[in-house]
């Protein structure tokens, strides 16, 4: 059952940072991108007043309306606790699966860590190598969710040796790929390990899931899973999601391999950002320090039929607030913040401040377009983005 946190709460673990992860989950089409958002929004301990007002009158329900409900908002903060630690975890919409637009990859600028989701019987596909090579080349780090292994025992009928070996085989060619696009020092940072924790095994639609640790710590096996759908009766499958909730297998592998954003924007803002790392816009994000000047990439625009166009995306650099001066790179304008929130659920709530490293909604910014850089206005001369700049000369028209 999830716990509710008040907007205080969450801005609270925002402010600190060391309790932030910022991801997404990247697919192969079919393999269970949404179906495992779903889950995960479903158990995220954080319920907006938007929804609160019913679920405190009847907590199941709002928990069984939210799991209804397909995420389709640009961001969903989570809240996850590990050894009695809280965290807040973004988890940011990765347009489709294939994309040749480059949306993908700006999307993936925002993100820190992904989680991979290959389905068991499928193994990898071209799309898995595609938006794991991205991920990569953006050094996000990619921790593997193998899903539908119910498939490997209602379909293919294994038994536990086999399941064992297909799923040792799907580990060893995401690690082949891991081997070829990662960076030379991170190739064996970054390699995926089942013993370590970074690897969960599991089904998405049934709601269970599992790493080695955690199975060992709590008793399961790949038997207690061919025993689960061995039967028709559902009850022995609940009882494994009961047991190994698949929201806490992934989350807990997200909050120990992903890097929170102070550590990460040291060593993705020379890899993203594109202009010089020598001025004080630069160091600010290379700290991920909230005193410094603003800077921030929108990653997504939505009309909201009641506030307008809302854009979201990451802070890097300084805090932004309500009445921020923003100069906007791409678009060659200055505007002004009029109202930032954070995502609680999937909704949105008006908070005072949103300090680097975490993810922001904000209005007022008519003129942003998804991709669009922002820069505290004071700096604008400054050039930089997160994306290459096209200077493109005007043709010259001449008229005889
Ligand atoms: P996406 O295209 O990657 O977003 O995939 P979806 O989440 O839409 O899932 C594709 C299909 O796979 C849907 O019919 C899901 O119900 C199904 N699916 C998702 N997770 C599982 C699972 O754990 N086991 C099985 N058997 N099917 C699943």
């Amino acid at each position: 059952m999830p716990k509710y946190k008040t907007s205080e709460q969450v801005l609270s673990l925002m402010k600190d940072r060391t309790r932030v992860r910022n991801i997404g989950i990247i697919a192969h089409v079919d393999h269970g991108k949404t179906t495992t958002s779903d889950q995960l929004l479903a158990a995220s301990g954080i319920i907006s007043p938007k929804v609160a007002g019913e679920a405190l009158a009847l907590d199941y329900l709002s928990v069984e309306q939210q799991r209804g409900i397909t995420v389709k908002a640009a961001n969903v903060s989570l809240y996850h606790e590990v050894d009695g630690k809280g965290y807040v975890i973004n988890l940011i919409d990765t347009p489709g699966h294939v994309d040749f637009s480059g949306r993908v990859t700006r999307s993936l600028r925002v993100l820190d860590g992904s989680i991979v989701v290959v389905d068991s019987v499928e193994g990898v596909m071209t799309q898995t190598e595609t938006v794991l090579r991205q991920s990569l080349e953006e050094r996000v780090r990619p921790i593997l969710f193998i899903n539908k292994v119910d498939r490997l025992v209602k379909e293919l009928k294994l038994g536990p040796q086999e399941m064992m070996q297909k799923l040792l085989d799907i580990i060893k060619e995401v690690n082949n790929l891991i081997n070829i696009y990662a960076e030379p020092e991170l190739k064996e940072k970054w390699s995926i390990n089942p013993s370590l924790g970074n690897v969960v095994f599991g089904s998405a639609k049934d709601r269970w899931g599992f790493s080695i640790p955690m199975a060992q710590k709590k008793g399961i096996n790949m038997k207690h899973v061919i025993d689960a759908y061995s039967t028709t009766d559902k009850s022995k499958v609940n009882e494994l999601a009961a047991q190994v909730p698949i929201n806490e297998a992934l989350l807990d592998a997200v909050i120990k391999f992903v890097p929170n954003p102070i550590e990460a924007q040291k060593y993705r803002i020379p890899k993203i950002w594109k202009g010089d790392l020598d001025n004080e816009l630069a160091k600010s994000m290379l700290n991920a320090d909230p005193n410094g000047p603003v800077v921030m990439m929108i990653t997504d625009m939505k009309v909201d039929p009641h506030a307008g166009l809302v854009a979201t995306g990451r802070v890097f650099s300084g805090t932004i607030r309500p009445g921020t001066e923003v100069w906007l790179v791409n678009a060659k304008a200055p505007q002004k913040v009029l109202q930032v929130s954070i995502y609680m659920g999937q909704f949105r709530e008006l908070a005072d401040e949103i300090p680097a490293g975490n993810i922001a909604a904000v209005l007022g910014l008519e003129r942003a377009r998804s991709g669009e850089t922002l820069i505290d206005v004071r700096f604008k001369d400054l050039q930089g983005s997160f994306e290459k700049l096209h200077y493109v000369s005007e043709p010259v028209v001449t008229i005889a």
